[in-house]
């Protein structure tokens, strides 16, 4: 697999602040952020899309799922957050390294769906 720029930051070789760091992922600020808490929960092995996860996965994406739920406790938005992943060029995707956004700080309520992040 061709490594993107999430496989440097979790190697290391692209410097980054991790904001939370387990054994299997990590999390930083989005570099261009949608809202005032933008992060992405980044898993250390590569899977290029949501959809080329296998059944071996299962136990990873669970993990990512839980470690966004510590992240957004530990930024104190545990009330109020979104949680997306873009599948595919089509639907947004531009990193193709699975990744979940966490976004918070401004409204998502009804009217407020424009724009996938
Ligand atoms: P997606 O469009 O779902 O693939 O999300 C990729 C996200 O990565 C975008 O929101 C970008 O702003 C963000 N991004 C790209 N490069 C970096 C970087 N070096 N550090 C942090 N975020 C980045």
């Amino acid at each position: 697999m061709t490594d993107t720029i999430f496989g440097k930051i979790v190697s290391g070789e692209i410097p980054a602040e991790f904001l939370y760091e387990d054994e299997h992922c990590v999390a930083i600020n989005d570099i261009n952020p949608q809202a005032p808490v933008h992060v992405l929960v980044i898993p250390k092995r590569a899977i290029a899309r949501l959809v080329d996860a296998q059944a071996d996965d299962q136990a990873l994406l669970g993990h990512l799922m839980l470690a966004a739920g510590k992240v957004a406790s530990q930024l104190g938005v545990d009330d109020a957050f979104r949680l997306i992943v873009n599948n595919g060029a089509g639907a947004g995707q531009t990193v193709f390294h699975l990744h979940l956004h966490i976004l918070a700080g401004r409204g998502f309520a009804e009217g407020q769906m424009a724009g996938f992040k």
